[in-house]
C-alpha cells in the first residue's frame, strides 16, 4: 500500500540509527503500522512495541465498519430503530467527529457513509443515479441524535450509517502516543496509513517527513524536518478506480455523494492526529480557497496541499522556504513508506 507521507531517515543514512533504536510493522485496520522508538532498556522498548500493536488491534476491532461484531456496526444495525447505548469513548469520537462537521459546515460528516458504503474501489463499484439521489439525502450529520448522560446515539431516519474512516486512524495513533508516553518513552515514531505522530527527535535531528506528488509516487514535493506533531495526508490516490475519465476515490463530499474532485492531496500538520486526521479529509472536502481560510484560522493547524491542477499550495505560517531547511538533502532517496 502507498501513502502520501514517507517517513525520511535522509541524515540517518550517513548516521545510522544505533541498535537500540527499535522499529516494527503490522498491518492492522487494514492499513500498515510503523512503530519507531527509543528506549535505555530495551525491554522496555519491546514491550512498549507490542502495547502500541495491540492497542490498534483493540481500536480496530471496535470501530471497524467492515467487523460486524464492531461497537460501530452494531451501531449502524440498531440506531435508525432506537437509541443505541456506546461506550464513553465511541461516544467521545462520534462528538468529535461532529465539532469538525459544525467547523466545517458538514464537508466533515462521518454519516457520508450512508453513501460511502455502495462503493468499493477494488471492485470499480458505485452506485446508480437513482441510488445516489436517496442515499445523499441521508447524509447530514445533525440526524444523529445524541444525548451525552445516557451516552446513547439514534438516527432520526432509518438508513443513515456512520464510518468513522476520517478520524479513527488518527485517534489510534493518539492513544498510542499516549501509551508510549506512561512508559517513559520521550523518542518515538507512530504511523498509520496516512497518520503520523512524533515525540522528541530522532537520534538527535529532526524527523523528516515528504509529500509525495499524488500523480508520481516517486517523486516527493516538498520535504519537512519536524519534531512533536501530528501529521496527515489525505489522496485521492489511495483507494479509486477511474471510469470514463472520472476518478472515484475514498473522500465523499456529502453534498453530492461523490468524490471530492478539488484537490489531489492535502497534508495538514498540528498537535494531535485526530485533528490533523480529521482536517486533511475536511480540507480535502472544502477546497483550495475555503479550506486554506479555515485553516489560517487555527493558530496551531499549517498545511501543504496539491490542488487538482497540481499546484502546490502553503497555508499562511508555513513559509515555503522552511522546506528544504535542516541541511537535508532533496536528492536523497526515501527509505521506506
Ligand atoms: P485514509 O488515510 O484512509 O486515506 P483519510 O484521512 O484520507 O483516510 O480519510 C478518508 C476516509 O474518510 C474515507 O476512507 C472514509 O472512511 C472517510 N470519509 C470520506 N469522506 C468523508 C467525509 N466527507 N467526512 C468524513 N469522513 C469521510
Ligand atoms: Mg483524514
Amino acid at each position: 500500500m502507498r501513502h502520501a507521507i514517507f517517513l525520511l531517515t535522509l541524515l540517518l543514512l550517513a548516521h545510522p540509527a544505533p541498535a537500540d533504536w527499535l522499529r516494527e510493522e503490522a498491518d492492522v485496520m487494514g492499513t500498515r503500522i510503523t512503530v519507531e522508538l527509543f528506549h535505555s532498556d530495551p525491554e522496555v522498548a519491546q514491550q512498549s512495541i507490542e502495547a502500541v500493536l495491540e492497542e490498534m488491534r483493540r481500536i480496530d476491532a471496535s470501530m471497524s465498519p467492515y467487523i460486524e461484531s464492531s461497537e460501530l456496526a452494531r451501531l449502524n444495525a440498531a440506531a435508525g430503530h432506537a437509541a443505541f447505548k456506546t461506550s464513553g469513548e465511541l461516544f467521545s469520537l462520534i462528538e468529535r467527529s461532529l465539532h469538525f462537521s459544525e467547523l466545517s459546515d458538514g464537508a466533515f460528516d462521518i454519516t457520508f457513509a450512508s453513501v460511502g458504503f455502495l462503493y468499493d474501489y477494488r471492485k470499480s463499484k458505485r452506485p446508480d443515479a437513482g441510488q445516489l439521489k436517496e442515499a445523499t439525502a441521508l447524509i447530514n450529520y445533525r440526524n444523529l441524535i445524541l444525548n451525552t448522560d445516557q451516552k446513547t446515539i439514534r438516527f432520526n431516519k432509518p438508513g443513515v450509517r456512520i464510518d468513522l474512516g476520517g478520524i479513527a486512524k488518527g485517534y489510534a495513533v493518539d492513544r498510542c502516543i499516549g501509551l508510549l508516553q506512561q512508559r517513559g518513552i520521550r523518542q518515538a515514531l507512530i504511523t498509520a496509513g496516512g497518520d503520523s505522530r512524533m515525540i522528541g527527535d530522532r537520534w538527535g535531528r529532526p524527523w523528516t517527513i515528504g509529500v509525495r506528488n499524488p500523480r508520481n509516487e516517486d517523486e516527493l514535493v516538498a520535504v519537512i524536518p519536524l519534531m512533536d506533531v501530528a501529521v496527515s495526508t489525505s489522496g485521492d490516490y489511495e483507494r479509486f478506480f477511474e471510469e470514463d475519465g472520472v476518478r472515484y476515490h475514498h473522500i465523499i463530499n456529502p453534498a453530492s455523494g461523490k468524490s471530492a474532485s478539488e484537490m489531489q492531496s492535502v497534508t495538514i500538520i498540528g498537535p494531535d492526529a485526530t485533528t490533523t486526521d480529521a482536517l486533511s479529509t475536511t480540507v480535502f472536502v472544502m477546497g483550495l480557497e475555503a479550506g486554506l481560510q479555515l485553516i489560517n484560522r487555527m493558530p496551531d493547524i499549517d498545511a501543504i496541499v496539491v490542488d487538482r491542477n497540481g499546484e502546490l499550495h502553503y497555508s499562511e505560517s508555513l513559509q515555503p522556504a522552511k522546506k528544504m531547511d535542516a541541511g537535508v538533502n532533496p536528492s536523497a532517496q526515501p527509505v521506506s513508506d
